[in-house]
């Protein structure tokens, strides 16, 4: 059994702390429950694409199993036929091995059909179940309310013979959907309003992506993930506090059938500040073409993340930091961020990029020359190397790095002003020229050849160094900028009754469709990430990028918000 990874652990006495899922499993092995076997699972329902939320319990249940020496399976929660599909059963498999896991065992709770049907036969023979014939509204009339006890079905007491004899109909197809229903004989008095005769089994009669049309009665969540358990003998059934209320019912079914005695715990779900996390309103956004697809690069997705440039090291990190905890709350977008930055920062290579062009020609420098630069891949990791960068006579550099009448704290160029390009020379502005708007479309400037590399042999200094790309070199290309999908920060706020959709953001997009890059930028790979400098991380886009005009996402800015915001809290902000 292995608790910590080397890396993480000098000696026992600077051991992390573990949090409180580790730390039950890590009691049930040294108490040899189970025999200190670990198993957990992932049990995704295949009705959407996994989202940033899923990452947190994928890193808990196969960290888990991972850590401890115990076996970790994919169960898709598929008892649900109208909602699902093949097509999100292969994402989500896609999804977890990106993250970088693998499951023990792939598993559907549709396979368990025959034999949930069978336990809810003896749950019938034991008098814990009954069909029940009442239409939906009596059920929920008759479940009562906290303050006030239901009432018993007049279906309560039917024979165990009339009970199984309705059931098999049930199956065999004899009713329509709502016709009857079976319940669980539990306590129509209970304090608890799960206990209150739940259901175990509805009519539906509708397809299912895997077993077609062979059923028609399918079974409820609650009758259907703790037998799924038992029957994986899962020892550690991790799921989020809204199913706190349902571990009575998932024990009690346990105890009744005598099955294999899986143990349920709570974690808080993870909530991301300006952030939807819901597959159904994610599905939504998808059908009423407010996003470009489930991948979209602003959708909280895994898959939209992907394409946004985000790195499963990040997500990994970003899970690790925010831990494991039973208290509800809601997390800093910024902490995200915060880990793709930190991961791209030493892994991803630098180069120069302008997203909104303005020329500049330097006059004294030779026309129709140009020359090659050496220029550092990452300052971050000596052995990425560096690479030749053109430079001539004309060059671009970005409109926000020049003002005409600059204040004396601007350190990039305006009339009479000298800075460095980064790599290349000091370059002094002398003129600016004008369209007959009065807007300013181009620059003139000298440049110094004593400085090449980005020193004055004299010794003279500049404040500003600023990136650039050779106008005949560079290519064009379009670059997105994102922003939230919403605007409301606390969407948890936000009851479903309102319409949500009013807190979209008519700004997450911003398309630059004249860009430059440098010309070895445009033989990055798509889905890897880069650095433009000064500006940000950038990911060519899998899908819009074309060989004549390649796309990138910004995946995330070089400002450092989260440090901001942490330096304004100490400041008292
Ligand atoms: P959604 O409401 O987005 O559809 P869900 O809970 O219905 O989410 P499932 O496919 O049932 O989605 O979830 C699979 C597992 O992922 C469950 O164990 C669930 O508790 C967990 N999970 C879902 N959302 C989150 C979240 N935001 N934070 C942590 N775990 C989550
Ligand atoms: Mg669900």
């Amino acid at each position: 059994m292995t608790i910590e990874t080397s890396e993480s652990v000098e000696s026992a006495d600077d051991r992390p702390k573990l949090d409180f899922i580790r730390q039950i499993v890590a009691d049930d092995i040294a108490a040899a429950t189970q025999d200190g076997r670990v198993q957990t699972r992932f049990p995704p329902e295949p009705n959407g694409y996994l989202h940033i939320g899923h990452a947190k319990s994928i890193c808990l249940n196969f960290g888990v199993a991972n850590e401890f020496g115990g076996k970790c399976n994919l169960r898709f929660d598929d008892t649900n036929p109208t909602k699902e599909d093949v097509e999100y059963v292969e994402s989500i498999q896609e999804d977890i091995r990106w993250l970088g896991f693998d499951w023990d065992g792939l598993r559907f709770a549709s396979d368990y059909f025959e034999q949930l049907y069978e336990w809810a036969c003896q749950l019938i023979r034991q008098g814990d179940a009954y069909v029940d014939s009442q239409s939906t509204e009596e059920i929920r009339a008759g479940r009562g309310t906290a303050a006030h006890p239901g009432t018993d079905s007049p279906d309560r007491d039917r024979s165990v013979e009339e009970n199984l004899d309705l059931f098999a109909r049930m199956r065999a197809g004899e009713f329509a959907d709502g016709e009857h229903v079976l319940r669980a004989k539990i306590d129509m008095a209970s304090k608890h309003l799960i206990l209150r005769d739940p259901l175990m089994y509805r009519i539906r009669h509708a397809e299912h992506h895997r077993t077609g049309n062979e059923w028609c009665i399918y079974p409820m969540y609650d009758f259907a993930h703790g037998q799924s358990d038992a029957i994986e003998q899962v020892t550690h059934s991790i799921c989020t506090l809204e199913f706190e209320t349902h571990r009575r019912l998932y024990d009690w079914f346990i105890e009744k059938l005598g099955i294999f005695p899986s143990k349920q715990y709570e974690f808080s779900r993870l909530n991301l500040t300006y952030t939807i996390m819901s597959k159904r309103k994610l599905l939504e956004l998808v059908e009423s073409g407010a996003v470009d697809g489930w991948d979209d690069p602003r959708m909280p997705t895994l898959c939209g993340l992907r394409r946004r440039g985000y790195t499963p090291e990040a997500i990994r990190g970003f899970c690790d930091e925010i831990g494991v905890t039973r208290y509800n709350s809601l997390t800093n977008m910024a902490l995200l961020e915060n880990a793709l930055r930190s991961d791209l920062n030493k892994r991803a290579e630098r180069r120069m990029a302008v997203l909104k062009p303005l020329k500049v020609v330097i006059t004294n420098y030779p026309e129709g020359e140009s020359e090659e630069l050496e220029a550092i891949n990452n300052p971050e990791d000596a052995a990425a190397g560096t690479r030749m960068v053109p430079f001539s006579r004309e060059i671009y550099i970005e409109q926000d790095d020049f003002l005409e009448d600059a204040p004396r704290k601007f350190f990039r160029l305006a009339p009479g002003r000298e800075v460095r390009l980064r790599y290349a020379y000091f370059i002094t502005c002398t003129d600016v020229i004008k369209n007959d708007a009065g807007e300013v479309v181009e620059l003139h400037a000298t440049y110094d050849p004593a400085t090449k590399g980005g020193d004055a042999p004299d010794g003279r200094k500049v404040k500003g160094t600023l990136h650039w790309v050779s106008a005949p070199h560079a290519v064009p290309v379009e670059v997105r900028l994102y922003d939230h999908l919403s605007q409301v920060e606390d969407l948890s706020k936000i009851l479903d009754e309102q319409d949500w959709k009013t807190c979209l953001n008519e700004h997450s997009l911003e398309s630059l469709t004249d860009c430059r890059i440098e010309p070895s930028l445009a033989e990055i790979p798509v889905g890897t990430p880069v650095q433009f400098e000064r500006l940000g991380y950038f990911t060519p886009d899998a899908r819009s990028s074309t060989p004549d005009k390649p796309v990138f996402n910004r995946s995330v800015t070089l400002r450092d918000a989260w440090a901001k915001m942490q330096k304004g809290k100490q400041n008292g902000k």
